[in-house]
This record gives structure tokens, C-alpha cells and sequence, in this order.
């Protein structure tokens, strides 16, 4: 090991390369599941430094791990085969935004709440907001193709950028797409890299779109006694000619998870609410209100609130943001998963992830963006209780399979990471699969660049207890 370290402290400071336990196990997990130490952790504050990190890395056949700031929900950043974590998070931020392009270049270090905010100085708006949008980087946004409430009638991130930076896993450095919206000039490399998870190589910038920022916004937060309404309601709106900018569900045990951890006055009696935002001119949120809350009560809403103030509004957003850490405390381990099926089918699979619960007995709770068909089901468990696992297991691969047969996808935003690697196959099918891969192994021969995501191992199973 040592002559590769050697090798790296030929031309990288040596405080940015940490050989301690210490340091390499805060490197070890990220935000999902499962633990793996790195033999170092290097890291790169510019271009140059990666590209000589990954030129050391393909010498001595040693894996890198591409690493933001470990937010991760899927395991993409974890050290599966040991080898090194490349950091990025200690990247100087670098925006330079371009007013009259609409446009907005970044390192990969930049928070993503910076960019709107940035943005927002100028009337402006990244529109992509995942809810980690202040502590996850843009690189690792980029990577999972990560998306936000805004996605419903935004889109995602690969919706927002028009070019990239990439150090290639040979350590060459390419430049996709470039400042202009449109760009026809052969294969779409941008949106290949978006949502390859660290698998093609290290993104150094991105060009992202901007667009104007919405004049108004109307927040409305409907309650509903009964899950399956919640979720037609979902659908009824959206087929009646109104594009709300963020429908959020969250069902019973999330509204009372938020309010024992930060009591935020969400209704903890009703089975369900939906958040609703719509954003435009003012008058035209006056007439889409009313038009919300007719559909509303013809489908059977319990109550509907409509907040006066900014503050108010402020706040009932600022409680969907804490579900998260609110269902963490309910139980010592949470197996978060974000399966998505077409719209129609959001009634439906509400009603198989009730039965998946009850039939492994385990704790689901469901919240999501769900305006998108993107549901969050949460196992919340003890990974100390093996017997516990095994059944969260079994209930995990059939929350997977329940989107698949409903039409839908393994994820929506979290990614494949190592989590959902075992399951690609039924989604994409053989071929599908195969095609993904020679695209991989083109890319990056000496199969060095971020090893063990995505792509199954011979015989690979979800694995969540000690086996
Ligand atoms: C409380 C909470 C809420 C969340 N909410 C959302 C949400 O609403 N929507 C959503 O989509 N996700 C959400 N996430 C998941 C997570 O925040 C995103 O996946 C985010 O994009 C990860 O960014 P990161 O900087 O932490 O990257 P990391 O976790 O460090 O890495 C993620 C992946 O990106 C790769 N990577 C990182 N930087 C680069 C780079 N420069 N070049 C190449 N590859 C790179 C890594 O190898 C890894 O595969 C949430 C997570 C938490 C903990």
C-alpha cells in the first residue's frame, strides 16, 4: 500500500492526506446503511489534484470513491473495496454567475442552496431543491441526478445543467455540453455523466440553467382521513390543468414523528395531508386556489388551510423538511427507500406498501414528493435485531418489486448506490443491464472508478444483517 501513498504525496499536500483510523472511519458510512473503511482519504481542492489522484489510481489499480459531503441515501460514496475516498467537500467554493446567459458555473464543492441563493440576488432561480440542499454538494447532486419538490413542475437536476468539467477515470479532462440551452453536437455526455453516480469520473464544474424566479407563491395544506384519498386527490389535481409547483404527502406517523421532535401544529389526527405549492402571478394564484380547494373537498378532504403569511407558509414547509430526522429518532435504524410509480398508480401502491407492513410486521411510514409518483417508504428497525432485519429485508425487495409491477422505477432520486445494485436486473432486464455496463467498462478500463455501485455482483443480494 505503501508505494501508492508515496506516489500521491509526490504532488498532493500532506494534509490532505489522512492515513489515521480515526479519519478514515468518518469516511466510512454516509447517510443509508452499510460500513466500509478506506485505506486513505485524499482530499482534492482542484482540477489538477484530481487529475494526478486518479492518474496514481490507474498506475496501481487502486478503487476511488468520488465524495461530496456524504448525504447519500443509497451508498454511493462508501469504500466498498477499500482503496481511497476522494473528498471534495474541502474544494474552494467558485460561482461565477452569468445574468444575461441565465446561467450559473460551479465547482463541485458548492452547497446547492448557494446557487438559488446566489441566483435570488438577481431575480433568478435554481430550480432543483432537494431537501438536503443545505448540506449536500452540486457534484453530489449532479451524481444522483438528485431532485426536490420543485421537481413536479420543474424537473430534476439533469433538467438544469448544460454542461459539465469530468476528469475522466483515466484522468483526462473532458468538457460536455457547454453555455448554450440548445446543443445538438453528437452524444449527450452531460446526461450520461448526471446520475452515473460516480461511476464515469470526478465532475470539476457544471454549468447549470437558471431561470426567472416565480412573482408569487401559494401555499395550501390539505388534511385527509384516509391515505388512499390522499393520494387520488394527488391525481385529480394534476389532471385538471393545474401544475402546482410541490405536492408533498406525509402520512399519520410522520405528522406525529415532526410533531414530538419539533412541534410544528401539523394536524396529528389526520391519516394524511398533502402540501401543496403553485407559484405564478398573483392572480393567477388567486383563481388556482379556489380551483385546489374545490377539488379538494369534492374528493372528501377533511380540512383545508390556507396560510396568510409568509411565515405561516414558512413554516409548514419547515415541517415537512424536518420528517427526516424526526422519523430517525422513532427507532435506531431507518431504511430509507424512494420507489416511484406512475401518478395513476400512487392510490395503489399506498395500499401494497400497507400490506408489505403488515404481512413482515415492520414500521413503515410514508412521506415523499408525491406530486411525481416519488414516494419515500421508511423502514424504521434495530439493525441489532437480526430477526428484525431479516423480515425488513424481504420487506424491502418487495416494496421494489410492488414499483415494478405498478409500472414504475427502484428510484427516483436516491440512486442505485449498493442498496438497490442486487435489483437493476428486474427493472432493466438483461440486455438493458449488459448495455449499461460495456458503456462502463469503456469508460473506465481498469474498473477503478467508484467499484461495487450500481452494477450487481455475480449472485448479489440485498444483505441488512450480519451474515
Ligand atoms: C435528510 C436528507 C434529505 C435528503 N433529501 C433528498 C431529496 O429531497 N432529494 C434527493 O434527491 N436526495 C435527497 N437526499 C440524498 C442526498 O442528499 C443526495 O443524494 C445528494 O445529492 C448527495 O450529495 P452529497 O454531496 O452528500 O454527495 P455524497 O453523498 O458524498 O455522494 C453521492 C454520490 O455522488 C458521487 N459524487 C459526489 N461528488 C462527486 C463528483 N464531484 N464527481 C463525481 N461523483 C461525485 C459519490 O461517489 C456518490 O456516488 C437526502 C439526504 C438526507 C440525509
Amino acid at each position: 500500500m505503501s508505494n501508492w501513498i508515496e506516489a500521491l504525496k509526490k504532488e498532493i499536500p500532506e494534509g490532505q492526506i489522512m492515513t489515521e483510523l480515526a479519519d478514515r472511519y468518518s469516511y466510512s458510512f454516509d447517510a443509508s446503511f452499510g460500513e466500509y473503511l478506506p485505506d486513505v482519504v485524499v482530499q482534492a481542492k482542484n482540477k489538477q489534484e484530481v487529475v494526478y489522484i486518479v492518474k496514481v489510481a490507474n498506475q496501481f489499480g487502486i478503487p476511488i470513491y468520488p465524495r461530496g459531503q456524504g448525504t447519500c441515501l443509497s451508498g454511493g460514496p462508501l469504500p466498498v473495496y477499500g482503496g481511497m475516498v476522494l473528498d471534495l467537500s474541502q474544494w474552494p467554493e467558485q460561482i461565477t454567475l452569468n445574468v444575461e446567459d441565465l446561467t450559473i458555473n460551479v465547482s463541485p464543492s458548492v452547497l446547492t442552496a448557494r446557487i438559488n441563493e446566489e441566483a435570488e440576488k438577481h431575480g433568478l432561480m435554481y430550480a432543483p431543491d432537494p431537501s438536503s440542499a443545505h448540506v449536500a454538494t452540486i457534484g453530489g447532486n449532479l451524481a444522483e441526478n438528485s431532485g426536490g419538490p420543485r421537481g413536479l413542475k420543474y424537473g430534476v437536476t439533469k433538467d438544469f445543467v448544460i454542461g459539465l468539467e469530468l476528469v475522466t477515470p483515466e484522468g483526462e479532462v473532458i468538457r460536455t455540453g457547454g453555455q448554450t440551452i440548445k446543443n445538438v453536437t453528437g452524444f449527450d455526455l452531460t446526461k450520461l455523466i448526471v446520475g452515473s453516480e460516480g461511476t464515469l469520473g470526478v465532475i470539476t464544474e457544471a454549468t447549470l440553467k437558471l431561470i426567472p424566479k416565480p412573482p408569487a407563491v401559494q401555499t395550501i395544506m390539505v388534511e385527509f382521513d384516509h391515505v388512499r384519498t390522499a393520494g387520488q386527490a394527488i391525481s385529480r389535481t394534476l389532471t385538471s390543468g393545474i401544475l402546482p409547483s410541490k405536492m408533498e404527502f406525509m402520512d399519520q406517523a410522520c405528522i406525529q414523528a415532526v410533531e414530538n421532535f419539533k412541534p410544528s401544529g401539523l394536524p396529528v389526527d389526520a391519516k394524511a395531508i398533502v402540501i401543496i405549492e403553485l407559484d405564478g402571478h398573483p392572480q393567477t394564484l388567486d383563481v388556482e386556489t379556489k380551483l385546489v380547494q374545490n377539488i379538494m373537498s369534492s374528493i372528501g378532504a377533511t380540512n383545508l388551510i390556507i396560510p396568510k403569511t409568509k411565515e405561516e407558509a414558512d413554516k409548514i414547509w419547515h415541517a415537512r423538511k424536518q420528517v427526516s430526522p424526526a422519523i430517525a429518532k422513532i427507532k435506531p435504524t431507518k431504511v430509507s427507500e424512494d420507489a416511484t410509480v406512475p401518478r395513476s398508480k400512487i392510490p395503489e401502491m399506498m395500499d401494497r406498501l400497507h400490506d408489505i407492513k403488515n404481512k413482515y410486521n415492520v414500521e413503515v411510514v410514508v412521506f415523499g414528493h408525491a406530486g411525481d409518483g416519488n414516494l419515500h417508504p421508511n423502514i424504521l428497525c434495530d439493525k441489532r435485531d437480526q430477526e428484525e432485519m431479516g423480515r425488513v429485508e424481504q420487506a424491502v425487495e418487495e416494496v421494489f418489486q410492488a414499483a415494478i409491477d405498478l409500472g414504475g422505477t427502484l428510484s427516483g432520486e436516491h440512486g442505485i448506490g449498493t442498496m438497490k445494485a442486487p435489483f437493476m436486473e428486474k427493472e432493466l432486464g438483461e440486455v438493458g443491464l449488459d448495455m449499461m455496463k460495456r458503456i462502463k467498462d469503456s469508460w473506465d478500463p481498469n474498473g477503478i472508478m467508484n467499484p461495487g455501485k450500481i452494477f450487481p455482483e455475480k449472485g448479489q443480494k440485498l444483505v441488512l444483517t450480519d451474515e
